[in-house]
């Protein structure tokens, strides 16, 4: 599913990491929060100390990893990855935390899903660099106070809502990172195409462009299929190539697009499977809404926090779902993509 918006296998993995952009001036689109992290970077190489905590806000696939390794690569720093899920006590902060190198870049993907104990230790590491240790239980129990290593944390969430006050307090500077336009798309497919040595024609690479739900992981993922499928079918070039290159093929189009598009059941507005199943349940079994969230969920078989921060956010800015204090409603344009008449549906 394209909904899983994680990397799906290792080759996967493998295949993003080689397209990363791995400078600031690489990384495509995002102008403001590029800017923001350049000054904050500058400021702290001038006055030689650690860059300031950063939290790194925004859907699955819009680049936060890829933002907290050019953060370590900007600063010439080392880089620690962890995760929230990996975090289930205290102890496995303080072990991760006691182990930095000074000045070292700790990225915590998932941030919001770390264990409660271990954000209230956080608190105090990320202010004082600073942790207190509980060794011991009961009345004989004490807490050993231990210096950290300076360091900058990196942590990244698909919802910020969800951190609590006092560690988003915590951070110093806090980025947005908002769905890629659809020029901003074809110049992250461009760079990808070059990187792949794969020829594309720009036709192929707008068509991508226009239905990957404005994500570049999505948008990689389609052209990773896309050379698979010229490589497999290299007939079904775009008949653009010009006589002198010789190889009878030319550059892989549309076809090869749709073949990809088809493959991950993508439609026309570049909403997938799951998406579509959220709004059919919203218009078919709760008459447009408003359906809360938890309703939702369980009635298309998926988590409450997937639909909340995967799939209603693209939705949202497409405007075909609004979120309302009684629930979700899905707006007249849903209505008219699932091509379904109202009165009719009400009328059953
Ligand atoms: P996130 O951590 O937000 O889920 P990633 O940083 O892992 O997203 O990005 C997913 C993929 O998309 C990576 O392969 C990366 O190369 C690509 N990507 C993300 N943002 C950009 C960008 N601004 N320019 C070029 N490629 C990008």
């Amino acid at each position: 599913d394209l909904a899983r918006l994680t990397p799906e296998s290792e080759a996967e993995l493998a295949f993003e990491g080689a397209l990363r952009p791995k400078t600031l001036a690489e990384f495509v689109g995002q102008a403001r929060v590029r800017g923001q992290l350049q000054l904050l970077l500058r400021a702290a190489a001038m006055q030689n100390r650690t860059p300031d905590h950063i939290l790194l806000a925004g859907p699955p696939g819009l680049g936060k990893t890829t933002l907290a390794m050019i953060v370590a690569q900007e600063s010439g720093r080392s880089l620690r990855m962890s995760s929230g899920p990996a975090i289930q006590h205290a102890g496995d902060l303080a072990a991760l935390l006691s182990s930095l190198v000074p000045g070292e870049v700790l990225f915590i993907d998932e941030i919001h899903r770390m264990a409660r104990s271990a954000e209230e230790m956080l608190y105090l590491a990320m202010e004082d660099f600073r942790i207190d240790i509980m060794v011991g239980k009961g009345a004989g129990a004490t807490s050993i106070p231990l210096d950290l290593a300076p360091f900058t944390l990196v942590g990244a969430t698909t919802r910020s809502g969800l951190l609590p006050n006092p560690l988003r307090d915590r951070f110093g500077f806090t980025a947005h990172l908002e769905f890629y336009g659809t020029d901003e798309l074809e110049e992250v497919l461009a760079r990808a195409a070059a990187l792949l040595e794969l020829d594309i024609d720009r036709r192929a690479l707008a068509e991508i462009a226009g239905r990957c739900r404005g994500t570049p992981r999505i948008a990689n993922r389609l052209l990773r299929r896309v050379r698979d499928y010229a490589l497999v079918h290299p007939s079904t070039g775009s008949g653009e190539a010009t006589p002198s290159t010789g190889s009878g093929t030319g550059p892989a189009g549309l076809d090869a697009v749709h073949a990809a598009l088809e493959l991950y059941d993508v439609d026309a507005l570049g909403l997938d499977r799951l998406d579509r199943s959220v709004l059919e349940a919203i218009l078919v079994r709760f008459d447009g809404g408003p359906v809360g969230l938890n309703t939702l969920a369980v009635s298309v078989g998926e988590e409450a926090e997937t639909i909340e921060s995967v799939v209603e956010p693209f939705l949202v800015r497409i405007g075909m779902l609004t979120r309302t204090p009684r629930g979700r409603v899905a707006t007249r344009s849903a209505w008219q993509h699932f091509g379904i008449d109202r009165q009719a549906q009400a009328g059953q």
